[in-house]
């Protein structure tokens, strides 16, 4: 495995160098075959298992944690990689890839954690990530979960498990927030050069303005495309929040069934600050911090308010316009005017009030179903008035729709199945439902109903998902 280590040439205070923490018993639990080829990968079994458990690092690897802040749930913290371990990254096309054990053992940002992660919520990012890159979200990827053999205390004991992700790069929000708190305007300075170049972030003669408009962009989009698919987040910490747009940190995420945009899953999200509706929102507050750490001491830092305002005012037009064309789309309309925002709007009040399934109502709109609640009845009755003005052949506005409404989406109670499953040894249900994930838009095949119905209701009351410890 050839690796380099980039985010070393960062200063010392960026990061702690180490090696992953052993394990007693590694045993492979997935592998993603796909993905090890794409960037290039040809270790053997043996090889593998070494590497993806910490048990070995590749010769040249410089292991190290990565340090940063952020704001969780509101309050600034300081954080850093308390249990991932940077082994290198990976090039590929010209891009760098980061290469990151995540549960490889106890750090110097570990605080009071143990280090480690257990099977089912690596198992769950691994399902989840994999997911999101088939529906073509930007999204930090899987390549292998390895079971330690070895036990981690949680509210009951699980076994150990180690996951390797994939990332465009691991520089957060939270990495700006620390710049700026530990090293001041110079360390700041030195990191958004290193984010520009990694990047290869256009900058003009004002480089942070240039990376925030980036990110600011980035965010938007994302967020924009969690929206449509009815991806709630969980944990929208600026710890969390990626500069390269990915989809970062899989923890008490979920997808919602029933629509109401006041979904909340986490069990540790009280007050709903991260609820399905806030996320837009949130995800501007959390630029404002970003701004923040940019702009922090700087002589000129008033000065240089209003462009950064300016950035953020756009942050929501950028946002809404994303939305309402992908939203649009979902409907079979390619360039939506303001009845069709008022038509998405009113499709999705309609839903709210008749309990209706997110995801199996836009594929039954698709697929030309009647749908028989009254509310979308009269919705339905508009829609296709407005489809026929339009004048586009069926077969385009099909294939539109199609390719914008999933079939299946990682649902709850299908994801909670094979998670169990997979703690008591047997991987069968895992794969299976992972192979339907990474092929969400079969609207040839038949598809096991289990991975399209919502969770069945006396499941719901009690489910809540927790921090991906
Ligand atoms: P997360 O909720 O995964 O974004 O994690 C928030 C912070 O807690 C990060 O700094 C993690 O590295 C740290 N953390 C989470 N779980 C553990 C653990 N078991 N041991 C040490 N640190 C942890
Ligand atoms: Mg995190």
């Amino acid at each position: 495995m050839k690796l380099t280590h980039d985010y070393l040439q960062l200063p010392g205070l960026f990061y702690s160098e180490l090696q992953p923490v052993p394990v007693q018993n590694p045993k492979m639990l997935v592998y993603n075959d796909a993905l090890a080829e794409e960037l290039g990968l040809s270790d053997d079994k043996d090889a593998q298992l070494l590497y993806f458990s910490g048990n070995a690092v590749p010769k040249e690897a410089r292991p190290l944690a990565q340090a940063y802040s952020g704001h969780q749930f509101g309050y600034y913290t300081r954080l850093g990689d308390g249990r991932a371990v940077l082994i290198g990254e990976i090039e590929k096309d010209g891009a760098l890839y980061d290469l990151q054990l995540k549960g490889a053992g106890r750090t110097p940002y570990s605080r009071g954690g143990d280090g480690r992660a257990a099977v089912a919520p690596m198992l769950r990012e691994y399902l989840l990530s994999e997911a999101m890159h088939a529906l073509g979200i930007p999204t930090t990827r899987s390549l292998a979960v390895v079971k330690t053999g070895e036990t981690v205390l949680r509210q009951i004991p699980q076994e150990g498990a180690v996951l390797t992700r994939v990332a465009k790069s691991h520089l957060r929000v939270g990495t700006f927030q620390y710049a700026q708190e530990k090293g001041g305007n110079e360390a700041v300075r030195t990191l958004a050069d290193y984010a520009i170049r990694r990047h290869k972030i256009p900058a003009g003669d004002n480089p942070l303005l240039s990376l925030f408009q980036y990110v600011a962009d980035k965010q938007a989009e994302l967020i924009a495309a969690w929206m449509r698919i009815g991806f709630i987040h969980g944990v929208m910490n600026t710890d969390n929040v990626s500069i390269a747009g990915e989809t970062i940190d899989y923890g008490p995420c979920a997808f919602m069934d029933t629509y109401d945009e006041n979904t909340v899953f986490s069990s540790i999200d009280r007050q709903g600050r991260y609820a399905y509706k806030n996320q837009p929102r949130i995800g501007q507050w959390n630029l404002a911090r970003f701004a923040e750490a940019l702009l922090g001491t700087q002589d000129e830092a008033e000065a240089q308010l209003p462009a950064y305002e300016k950035i953020l005012t756009q942050y929501e037009k950028r946002y809404k316009e994303a939305y309402y064309t992908g939203m649009a789309a979902k409907i079979g309309i390619a360039d939506p005017d303001a009845s069709d925002r008022k038509r998405v709007d009113d499709l999705l009040a309609a839903m709210k009030k008749s309990g209706a399934d997110y995801t199996n109502t836009f594929v039954a709109l698709t697929r030309g179903e009647t749908c028989t609640a009254t509310q979308l009845s009269e919705w339905t009755e508009d829609w296709k008035k407005r489809l026929t003005a339009i004048g586009e052949t069926k077969e385009a506005v099909f294939a539109r729709m199609r390719a914008n409404n999933p079939v299946v989406i990682p649902r709850n109670y299908a994801v909670e199945l094979a998670l169990a499953a997979a703690e008591k040894g047997d991987m069968a249900p895992f794969h299976k439902l992972l192979a339907q994930l990474t092929d969400p838009f079969c609207y040839d095949q038949p598809t096991d109903p289990l991975y399209t119905m919502p969770m069945p209701a006396q499941e719901r009351q009690r489910y809540q998902t927790y921090c991906g410890t």
